[in-house]
Parts: C-alpha cells; sequence; structure tokens
C-alpha cells in the first residue's frame, strides 16, 4: 500500500502489545524506521486522529486495519484492539491532523488527492469507521470555492480533478450534502467543449484524464443528463489507436491507463461498445512483464504500480475472465462500493 507508512516502537503501550505479538510469531518485523514511529508518537501525544494498518498471526499485516478512532474514549475501544497478540506496524497518518485532509506521506501537506485515495483504501478494507468522518469531509468542502470549483489544497489550484476527487470523497463518506452540489455541477459542466469533451478548466483542452473525472463527478451527482453522450463517446472511441491501446489526446501514443480513463467514461455514458474490446485487451496484455509480473504503459516498457492497477481496471471493465467487476465512477471494486453504500 502507497500511502502506508511503517510504524514500530510506537510508545509503551503498542509495545507491550507488540510483545504479545512476537509471542504471536509477529514480533521480527520492524524496529528499524524510527522516524515514522517518533511522528506517531508527537501525533498520539496530541490525542488526534489516525489510522494504522494491523497484521495478526491470520493475516498479511497489510490486510488488516486497526485503531482507535480519535474520537473514541480509550474505555470505548474496539475490543478487537484489545486482543492478545495483536501487533500494530503500519500507520496512515494524517500529517496535519488538525486540517482533517490526508497528505501523501508523513509530514507532507493535506491534498484532496492523498484525501480520496485515503478513503479509498479504508472502504477495500471496511475500515471507515476509523475516520472522525465529519472532520474529513469538512476539510474537504471548505476547499469549495464560490464558483462551485474545488481547489486541491489550501494553496488554491483549481482543476477539475478536485471536483471529481471532492463529490467521490465526500460521496463515499455520505456527506454530499456539505457542499453546494448545484454549484458544483453547474462549474463541471462550463468546463465541456465543443468537441463533447472536458478540460481541466473552463476553455482547457479536452483530455481523457479530465474527461474521467467530470463524468465520474456528473454521474455521482446524478447530473449525467449534461453530457452529449454520442458526441462524447465519439471523441473517446477514437482515442483507440492503430496497436489497440488508448490514447488521451489526439496525436499521442497509446497508454495503458488511457484504458482506465476512455473505457470508464464510455461505460458512465453508455457507449463503451464503440471500442475494439479483443484489441484493447491484447494491448494491454502485451504491456505486462511475464517473467516478473506487472504492467507498463506501453509494450516492452518497465513495469510500475501504476499502469498495473489500470491496465487490470481496464481488463475488469471489459470482464476479463477471473477479474473483479470495478465501478466506473467510485474507481473500486463493485462489490466495495455496494458495501459502503448498502450499510448507509
Ligand atoms: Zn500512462
Amino acid at each position: 500500500m502507497l500511502y502506508f507508512e511503517r510504524l514500530t516502537n510506537q510508545g509503551e503501550e503498542d509495545k507491550a502489545e507488540q510483545e504479545a505479538g512476537a509471542r504471536g510469531g509477529h514480533g521480527g518485523r520492524g524496529g528499524a524506521r524510527g522516524g515514522p514511529a517518533r511522528s506517531l508518537h508527537r501525533h498520539r501525544g496530541e490525542e488526534e486522529g489516525f489510522v494504522r494498518v494491523a497484521g495478526d498471526g491470520a493475516h498479511p499485516p497489510q490486510r488488516r486495519l486497526l485503531g482507535p478512532h480519535h474520537a473514541r474514549p480509550p474505555q470505548q475501544a474496539p475490543r478487537r484492539r484489545r486482543r492478545r497478540g495483536r501487533r500494530l506496524d503500519h500507520v496512515l497518518l494524517p500529517p496535519r491532523i488538525c486540517a482533517g485532509g490526508f497528505g501523501g506521506n508523513v509530514g507532507h501537506d493535506p491534498h484532496v488527492l492523498y484525501t480520496l485515495s485515503a478513503v479509498q483504501v479504508l472502504c477495500l478494507f471496511d475500515r471507515l469507521d476509523v475516520l472522525d468522518v465529519d472532520k474529513v469531509a469538512d476539510y474537504v468542502a471548505r476547499l469549495q470555492n464560490e464558483d462551485g470549483s474545488f481547489s486541491g489544497d489550501i494553496w488554491g489550484e483549481v482543476d477539475t480533478r478536485f471536483s471529481y476527487i471532492a463529490l467521490c470523497t465526500l460521496s463515499l463518506l455520505h456527506r454530499l450534502h456539505k457542499i453546494d452540489m448545484q454549484k458544483a455541477v453547474d462549474f463541471v459542466v462550463s468546463c465541456k467543449n465543443l468537441d463533447g469533451g472536458f478540460g481541466a478548466m473552463p476553455g482547457g483542452e479536452s483530455h481523457a484524464g479530465q474527461i474521467f473525472c467530470c463524468v465520474g463527478a456528473l454521474a455521482i451527482a446524478g447530473s449525467l443528463h449534461h453530457i452529449d453522450r454520442d458526441l462524447l463517446g465519439w471523441w473517446l472511441c477514437e482515442r483507440q489507436c492503430k496497436d489497440g491501446g488508448l490514447n488521451g489526446r489526439p496525436e499521442k501514443l497509446a497508454d495503458v491507463c488511457y484504458s482506465w480513463w476512455v473505457l470508464s467514461s464510455l461505460i458512465m455514458i453508455d457507449r463503451v461498445h464503440w471500442i475494439d474490446k479483443e484489441k484493447l485487451t491484447k494491448f494491454i496484455l502485451n504491456c505486462q512483464d511475464k517473467e516478473n509480473g506487472g504492467i507498463s504503459d506501453r509494450p516492452d516498457n518497465a513495469v510500475d504500480i501504476y499502469h498495473t492497477y489500470f491496465g487490470v481496471a481496464g481488463l475488469s471493465l471489459m470482464e476479463y475472465p477471473g477479474v473483479k467487476p470495478m465501478d466506473p465512477a467510485y474507481a473500486l471494486p463493485l462489490d466495495v462500493v455496494n458495501r459502503v453504500f448498502l450499510r448507509k
């Protein structure tokens, strides 16, 4: 997990838990990285919120989340936290906790990008309960501007990516009512171009990544009627290159990541059948490192985690056998999204 910082030496209470964990067979992990531990200790002293990823004897560490909700008094801590043998060795720590948002790493400034990633990761682990949901939602909602747009952080950069991120985050947290939705929709619609696509700002060039953000935001807002589906569908299906891959803009090379940005948009506007799925599937599979695993942006390039995710996600959108279905608006597995909303 990219956004989790490994943690050891968490103070006396956790030391006791670690010793118990050592007896359970996980005591040898960690211990060498004191920096994050000091950071956590400092924040723990402030009794502010944080999230940890924990491992125990039954699950690999990265598979489980554990930790007190910062607003929860110690006596009401979840029973499982007190379980013997529990060892905490990862932490997801909002570096400027008072702001309510998350940064990319310990000590980084909060930004909506990382805040959505943190919320998505917690959704995957089914542990949204460890968040102070209103605090996180207020952080995002405060970034809405008078014209309905969203800034990415306190420095004020505006981009339709941040509109999507804000709506997606607030929707997953069941807090969409904290923003002016009409204005948010109006701003996204104001970024629509004559070619049917969307840009980062009003008048900005159409780009497949921005189109995903705008279509996703409108889907979450229940406002897809603002889209000219045939016109946008035409622009998107024109992204398929001779090699079967999809590019992000005209005259660009195909790149595996656009398998997600383009396909998800086409699904949301019900035009995915305009793509040659067989050719695209072959393109993605040709980008695999067949010896060491992973997927690259295009054949024979070095693999990375980013394109591996989008390659798998693209295959999922094309119903590739053995891959779980993904939700095209939330970029999460469908069963995770259903769990989040059915439990509302
Ligand atoms: Zn790419």
